[in-house]
């Protein structure tokens, strides 16, 4: 093997395969003068890369739209009409004119275009500065002569690993599944959208690899294991053959968990503990209700919207819920309200914030974007119909959040009586606890809502101000430290005083050590992706909740988060001592 690269195991599974390396950036362009008598050449060099531009958008928009639909594919229109704007292209003509090179003129009015678009009052406008940047790179690798490195652009059949600093959802989504077999990220953690998304699609991923993009040429073959964090580079066929063998010891493991399915969740001494999973899209509603969960504990639908130009109609949106419910019988199913913002960005970065995980996100966006809310608010009480279908509201900070909720649902509610479109309107409503502030204040939440769904995801960032998509600070995201476990326990505490469930659906529920925590903790409901049920399963089963709950107390009262791992870790072994199987992996993610 030439040599291996370690990053963050984002989503279990084993790849060989060719690296399609993914430069999406905007490449520095030289400062490059010309004579005056090559300036029509120039000109001509301009118009033919902005036909060839444009050919290729076309391409891609209908490769987009066979494989992921015209809703996603509609994007690509936006952007040939951008090469289409006879005001900047006369921008562009001008500075040539002036003697510059057409890649430097070109990329001088992009930039200031963009600025402007960042800068604009309008949200709609701003909406569109990642339009600009995709032309902008799309045009300046045409006139610069860079290797084509079309994002959704590689062979059906090619089981390619993409390579890539960063993944945005909205590229991830229009990925094309039957060319892309894996990911693999500079940046990332195990909690950024990226992972959680890679997962609920079953692509294998590593994230945190730091320097891979700039380490690889994109002619190499590797191997990719999502479920150590390791890319080997050129593994010769040996290695390729020993990896190949653990994969397919992985399935073994997998084809015995399934048969735990549909085994019920009760710890050793008794207590019955809820599993439900959580779905990010609508299409893995089959595939979750065959994981042994009962019912969906989060459902994200900002998946429905990132990566498209427009926002889903109220029609689109019922559908999609409704699938999800049919999915799930009469199971609940928990279908969380638009968390738009944070590293969640619909096309075209919508709006541009200096600091967007404290920014205009999840319910500030909602509330205040009351046409959006309230479609969303009218599918999901029409969905209602067909199930037990409650509402979770992301990132409450204040009860005035949920008062203002609760007034849209109302309002939903009404709309859709003077319509006469059959909906539910007394649908319970809950809130995730997300941030610090719900967290200790719980009991001014608790009138309000039906339920808590702890969001471990975004409460260990906050509580510890540790980014979550930072790969440099993945070794600081520790959801064990005493901080985190203590608002834990105060959200478990406020639920048993007022008589509010609390679930917990961050990734901390879908990881077997934590899991064991929150449960000692007093958590009774977990909701974990799809894979990790039957995996939570079986640690439920084998482990008694007193034991739990006895390591949990001693986690609560030390000072660091790998002294209380240390804890759980023992009192965890001893009580899956007659089990061996159940010790691998425990401080792995599902
Ligand atoms: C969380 O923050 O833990 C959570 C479940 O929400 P998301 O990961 O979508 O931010
Ligand atoms: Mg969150």
């Amino acid at each position: 093997m030439e040599r291996q690269v370690r990053g963050i195991p984002a989503s279990p599974g084993i790849v060989v395969g060719p690296v399609h390396l993914l430069r999406w950036e905007v490449p520095d362009v030289p400062h490059r003068i010309v004579a005056d008598a090559d300036v029509p050449e120039e000109l001509a060099r301009l118009r033919n890369a902005i036909e060839r531009a444009k050919e290729r958008l076309r391409q891609v928009r209908d490769r987009v739209e066979a494989s992921a639909g015209a809703e996603e594919a509609a994007i690509f229109d936006v952007q040939l009409s951008i090469l289409e704007d006879v005001v900047l292209i006369a921008e562009v003509e001008q500075l040539i004119h002036q003697n510059l090179a057409a890649e430097k003129a070109f990329d001088i009015v992009m930039l200031e275009r963009r600025q402007a678009f960042a800068r604009h009052h309008a949200p709609m406008i701003r909406e569109r500065v990642g339009d600009l940047t995709d032309v902008h790179i799309r045009l300046l690798g045409i006139l610069l002569g860079l290797p084509d490195h079309d994002p959704v652009d590689v062979r059906k059949g090619a089981g390619a690993v993409l390579v890539t600093h960063d993944l945005t959802p909205s590229l991830t989504v229009q990925l094309d599944r039957e060319a892309i077999a894996a990911i693999a990220t500079d940046a990332g953690t195990r909690t950024s959208h990226v992972a959680i998304l890679a997962r609920s699609l079953g692509l294998p991923a590593v994230v945190g690899l730091r320097h891979a993009t700039a380490e690889l040429t994109g002619q190499e073959r590797v191997i990719l294991d999502g479920s150590t964090g390791l890319l080997a580079i050129n593994p010769t066929d040996e290695e390729v053959e020993r990896y190949r063998a653990r994969a397919r010891r992985e399935a073994e493991t997998e084809a015995e968990l399934h048969r735990l399915a549909g085994l019920e969740p009760v710890t050793a001494d008794g207590v019955r503990i809820i599993i439900r999973a959580n779905v990010d899209l609508p299409e893995e509603a089959e595939h979750a209700a065959t994981s042994g969960a009962e019912g969906v504990g989060l459902m994200r639908t900002e998946f429905l919207v990132i990566g498209r130009a427009s926002m889903p109609d109220e029609d689109e949106q019922y559908r999609a819920y409704r699938r999800v419910l049919e999915a799930f019988g009469d199971s609940p199913v928990v279908i969380r309200t638009y968390d738009i913002g944070g590293d969640k960005l619909p096309i075209g970065g919508y709006p541009t914030e200096a600091n967007p995980f404290l920014g205009w996100r999840a319910i500030r966006m909602c509330l205040d974007e009351p046409e959006v809310f309230s479609t969303q608010l009218r599918a999901l009480l029409r969905a209602a119909v067909h199930g037990d279908v409650r509402i979770l509201l992301p990132l409450i900070v204040t009860v005035d959040e949920v008062r203002g909720a609760r007034a849209m649902i109302d309002g939903a509610a009404a709309d859709l009586r003077a319509r006469g479109v059959p909906h539910r309107a007394n649908v319970p409503l809950g809130a995730m606890v997300e941030t610090p502030a719900a967290a200790v204040a719980a009991d001014t939440l608790a009138e309000d809502v039906s339920f808590f769904s702890i969001g471990t995801n975004d409460l260990v960032q906050y509580t510890l101000a540790v980014d979550r998509g930072n790969a440099n600070l993945a070794a600081r995201f520790t959801p064990l430290h005493p901080a985190v476990l203590r608002l834990i326990r105060r959200v478990v505490d406020v639920g048993e005083e007022r008589g509010v469930e609390v679930a917990v659906c961050g990734e901390m529920a879908s990881q077997p050590l934590m899991a064991y925590a929150l449960l000692g903790l007093g958590v009774r409901q977990l909701s974990v992706g799809p894979r990790a049920v039957s995996h939570i399963k079986r640690i439920v089963r084998g482990m008694s909740l007193a034991q739990a709950h006895d390591a949990a107390e001693r986690a609560l009262r030390v000072a660091t988060a790998s002294e209380a791992e240390a804890i759980l870790l023992e009192s965890l072994r001893r009580a899956l001592h007659d089990a061996p199987y159940l010790l691998e992996g425990l401080t792995e993610s599902v």
